[in-house]
């Protein structure tokens, strides 16, 4: 499928922006096999974390072929006939049962069991001297490295020998691969699994990496150092492109440039509507080292800290005293201005190593054992964050923010868990704040916007996730590039549960903020702040957008124009108003083309 021409593919945007430079191709070899003795207690543990990673590789088999069907169809049947080969390796054949036997009888790991297992099956296979018998073999090893990568997940960094200005070009991108790409060194990526709204994505734009998802066939399309170009807006990705087509990137990037820096003389300017109604512009951040470009960027505080990033990329947990200089630490940096730390949101598509025994498998993920639900469920976790937390706001203003709040119980049980940690403090004489910091939940899903005014009475503020919103309201996975353009935080469902969670807070008197990624998108600040909403979070880059959008509105506007969107029933009407902007004279909204009753 390599050609030495110019190829265009065509994807989803997931990050804005253009990359351009040598592609740098991930592929699933060369990678480092730790090896051990498991101890005879942890015999079963052992077999079953590599039948966790089993089910892992053959779900991600399973996706691959799905994406392969978008190939013209040659290349999509042979594509498909291999990777169902490669899952038929992972249902009891030589392969698993070998390993199975390997760390049962000589206590084996598993990534070392798969390695000598692979190496025996290779050497039978070559002592038959049968070309087809060779090709069965690179497969075997292929399904092994695989699983070897799954078990590992990713405890090294395959992106520490890209040339610098490499353009990534992968099967999948995870959240944890996007942690460990350095933005000096990389320009940008391209992957051909991966929706827009899945946090890979929320993190390549928070470190501004331009990148492109959704892609069949990519990866067998390009050679490392081929030049790639990837338009992160149209999701487009072109291979190897002609000299007039690199001068015309090249002009629409230093075109990019100019506006981003122009921007940049709104940095010390309030977010201030032209009759004075101040909105606090807030920033997310996935990684520490995004706290100075939110600095830069003019970020009047955090309004979301995921503390993920502690737990990523390491087989163990953080302690205590870890979280707490990690947080001390961003809390100094912030000079007075507030850090909203969120509690670990871990589960779905994140995932930290050490916690895979604890969090097993879920038949729905996103639906399952995650974010407060396992803290509550694992109270060690959940108390050893929050003594960190504690401990850092005696240094600045904290707040604590609850991921996946559903039920007014969870609230109460999380505060008392706060007050019992408190007294453990106390009692060892640690620096402490005066007071408990204030405690306030997500609301990313449906039934607790539509409790918000039960909330409202235990919580001290809300952030409402329309990531999480968009994806639970409408049922659509916001990871998978498949349903991605149903993904639709515009819907008027979605509206409808913001407008209701912001009336609740109001009511109550509560401070309310929005942190998902609509609140970095300029075209929604006139119809946020028209619902009410006066605190907005987003990754540093969107700042100074959002900030000139609300510059050049009135509050009448605002209101007026929030008032016309929520009258419309229709996702296409939402949109159309939203591309004209609050200014824009208001229009009636479209037929439904039902007839009628007279
Ligand atoms: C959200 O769901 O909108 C949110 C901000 O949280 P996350 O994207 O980390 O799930
Ligand atoms: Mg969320």
């Amino acid at each position: 499928m390599k050609t030495d021409g110019e190829q265009t593919w065509r994807g989803i945007g997931i990050s804005g922006g253009i990359a351009i430079g040598p592609a740098f191709v991930i592929d699933q070899h060369g990678v480092p096999v730790p090896e051990y003795v498991v101890p005879a207690g942890q015999v079963e543990k052992e077999l079953r974390r590599f039948h966790t990673a089993v089910a892992k590789t053959q779900r991600q088999l399973t996706q691959l072929k799905q994406k392969a069907e978008s190939l013209p169809a040659g290349a999509a049947d042979d594509i498909a006939l291999l990777l169902e080969a490669y899952k038929g390796m992972l249902s009891s054949s030589r392969l698993v049962r070998g390993v199975e036997e390997q760390i049962q009888s000589s206590h084996t790991n598993a990534e070392a069991a798969i390695q000598r297992q692979i190496v025996a099956i290779s050497a039978s296979f070559a002592a038959m001297d049968d070309p087809y018998l060779a090709a069965r073999a690179a497969d075997i090893s292929e399904v092994g490295v695989r699983l070897i990568r799954n078990l590992l997940e990713q405890q090294y960094n395959p992106f520490a020998d890209a040339p610098e200005g490499s353009v990534i070009v992968a099967e999948e991108i995870t959240p944890a691969d996007t942690a460990l790409m350095n933005p000096d060194r990389v320009a940008g990526f391209a992957a051909v699994l991966g929706g827009a709204e899945g946090h890979a994505a929320i993190m390549a734009r928070a470190l501004g990496l331009p990148a492109a998802s959704g892609v069949a066939g990519l990866v067998q399309g390009v050679n490392t150092g081929d030049i790639v170009i990837v338009d992160g807006n149209k999701g487009e990705i072109v291979v190897r492109p002609t000299v007039v087509t690199l001068q015309n990137y090249r002009q629409e990037l230093a075109k990019q440039l100019r506006e981003t820096r122009k921007l940049k003389s709104l940095h010390n300017v309030p977010a201030v509507t032209t009759d004075g109604t101040v909105v606090a512009l807030q920033a997310n951040l996935e990684l520490p080292r995004e706290v100075e470009a939110a600095i830069d960027a003019g970020a009047t505080g955090i309004g979301l800290l995921r503390t993920e990033f502690m737990f990523m990329n390491r087989p163990d947990l953080p302690d205590e005293d870890e979280q707490f200089e990690v947080l001390r630490k961003l809390v100094h940096q912030l000079n007075g201005k507030p850090v909203t730390v969120r509690t670990l949101d871990v589960g779905g598509e994140k995932l930290a190593t050490a916690l895979g025994e604890t969090m097993g498998e879920s038949v729905n993920p996103a639906l399952g054992l995650r974010a407060i639900r396992l803290g509550l469920r694992e109270p060690k976790l959940l108390d050893t964050q929050l003594a960190a937390i504690l401990r850092a706001s005696a240094y600045g203003p904290v707040r604590i923010l609850i991921p996946m709040v559903s039920s007014v119980a969870q609230m109460r049980q999380v505060r008392e868990h706060l007050v019992q940690v408190e007294r453990r403090l106390q009692r060892r004489g640690v620096k402490l704040p005066h007071a408990l910091p204030p405690v306030g939940a997500m609301i990313e899903i449906p039934g607790a916007a539509l409790a918000a005014d039960a909330l409202a009475k235990i919580c001290d503020f809300f952030a409402i996730g329309s990531n999480d919103l968009t994806q639970y309201t409408l049922a659509i996975d916001r990871g998978d590039d498949r349903v991605a353009e149903l993904y639709d935080p515009y819907h008027p469902a979605v509206l409808r549960l913001i407008q209701f969670t912001a009336a609740a807070a109001w009511r109550a008197n509560i401070p309310l903020s929005l942190c998902g990624e609509m609140a970095g998108d300029p075209r929604a600040a006139a119809l946020l702040i028209g619902l009410g909403l006066r605190e907005l979070s987003m990754a540093p880059p969107r700042l100074p957008p959002v900030k000139q959008e609300i510059r050049q509105l009135s509050m009448p506007q605002a209101i007026a124009f929030a008032e016309n969107i929520m009258t419309k029933s229709d996702e296409s009407d939402i949109r159309a108003l939203l591309e004209q902007g609050a200014a824009a004279p208001t229009t009636p909204s479209s037929s439904s083309g039902k007839r009628k009753r007279t």
